[in-house]
């Protein structure tokens, strides 16, 4: 027999298995397929970027023996360079904003970063995340910005890695994919990769109250209202990691919609999910009566639910912002 072992963080990373959501197959007649990428050994699907950047930055000499890595991020991220920093000997140095879920703030600094909280301001303002983190970069000695936002290396492991394995665990049966942004890079590089493939394939955003990217796809022009309970997406600027991705639409989904599918999969799949990972589902069902039956559709399971236990499955939390879920089947996805 070949030994089949993974060593360490950085072969860990990846290979998720492609889950049918039996429930949703069987109430939209399409095979309903979710990459469980909570399984990655940081929790999320931002390891994949971590990774490559890290990796990047090693290769072009951005990253020297003893370095620091700084990131702006709202969590994941920084919870997958943080690990890749300790494997390769860097200290990190995390600026996310205080309104998001403290299971990250406090998993950051188990796992030894240096954690920065900033008021959450928008991108215009100079004391917005990303500026920080990129003049803490410019003030630490031989630091690197891993700069997720607009380093390409970040859409490069999703065209890599994660959409290969979507078209292999698939054998290329697949007739759309559908998910939500945040710094572009798995829709930009699954889409690109996909499309490639085969351009039939149906790309679709779904993207939550708060974000501009509806409006950009739909009428050209970033127009963001409201906000939203999700974390790690929404956007309301196009970076390079997004002009990678190849879009036929894009649904808009809605706080009460991620409750309620987060709920639906716990009681009846057996999934524990976040908040993004529950609207791409929700985008899933929309994409699958969009196609009509018969067709595969698959979707991306950005992280778990335990990072978000004290919000969006706390009735209490849930109760305080009107978002206590009622529904009984799925009558809370409109078309
Ligand atoms: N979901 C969660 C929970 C995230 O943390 C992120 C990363 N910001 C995303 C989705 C979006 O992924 P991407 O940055 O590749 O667009």
């Amino acid at each position: 027999m070949t030994p089949d072992i993974r060593i360490g963080f950085a072969n860990s990373v990846g290979n998720t298995p492609l889950i049918e959501i039996e429930s949703l197959s069987a109430a939209t007649g399409c095979t309903i397929l979710g990459k469980a990428e909570f399984l990655n050994p940081g929790g999320s699907v931002k390891d994949r970027a971590a990774l490559y950047m890290v990796l990047e930055a090693e290769k072009a000499g951005l990253l020297k023996a003893g370095g620091t890595i700084v990131e702006g991020t709202a969590g994941n991220t920084g919870i997958g360079l943080s690990l890749v920093a300790n494997a390769r000997g860097y200290r990190s140095v995390i600026v996310m904003p205080s309104n998001q879920s403290p299971e990250k703030i406090d998993l950051l600094r188990t796992l030894g970063a240096e954690v920065e909280l900033t008021n959450p301001a928008p991108f215009t303002s100079p004391d917005n995340y990303y500026h920080v983190a990129r003049r803490r970069a410019e003030e630490i000695e031989n630091a690197f910005w891993a700069n997720q936002f607009e380093n390409i290396s970040n859409s490069e492991a999703h065209y890599q890695t994660t959409a290969p394995e979507i078209w292999r665990q698939t054998g290329g049966d697949l007739d759309g994919v559908v998910m939500s942004s945040g710094t572009g890079g798995t829709i930009g590089g699954v889409t690109a990769y996909l499309k490639e493939q085969n351009p039939q394939i149906a790309t679709y955003l779904i993207d939550p109250t708060g974000s501009g990217l509806y409006s950009y796809l739909t009428t050209g022009e970033f127009k963001a209202e409201g906000n939203s309970i999700t974390e790690g997406i929404g956007i309301n600027r196009a970076t390079a990691n997004f002009n990678r991705a190849r879009l036929d639409g894009a649904f808009r989904g809605y706080d009460q919609q991620v409750i309620e599918m987060a709920q639906y999969l716990l009681k009846h799949d057996e999934l524990f999910i976040g908040s993004s990972a529950a609207l791409n589902v929700v985008g899933a069902v929309k994409l699958a009566r969009k196609l009509g039956k018969g067709h595969t559709i698959a979707t991306i399971l950005c992280d778990g639910g335990g990072r978000y236990q004290s919000r969006m499955y706390n009735p209490e939390w849930l109760a305080e912002k009107g978002l206590t879920p009622v529904a009984k089947g799925l009558e809370f996805i409109d078309d």
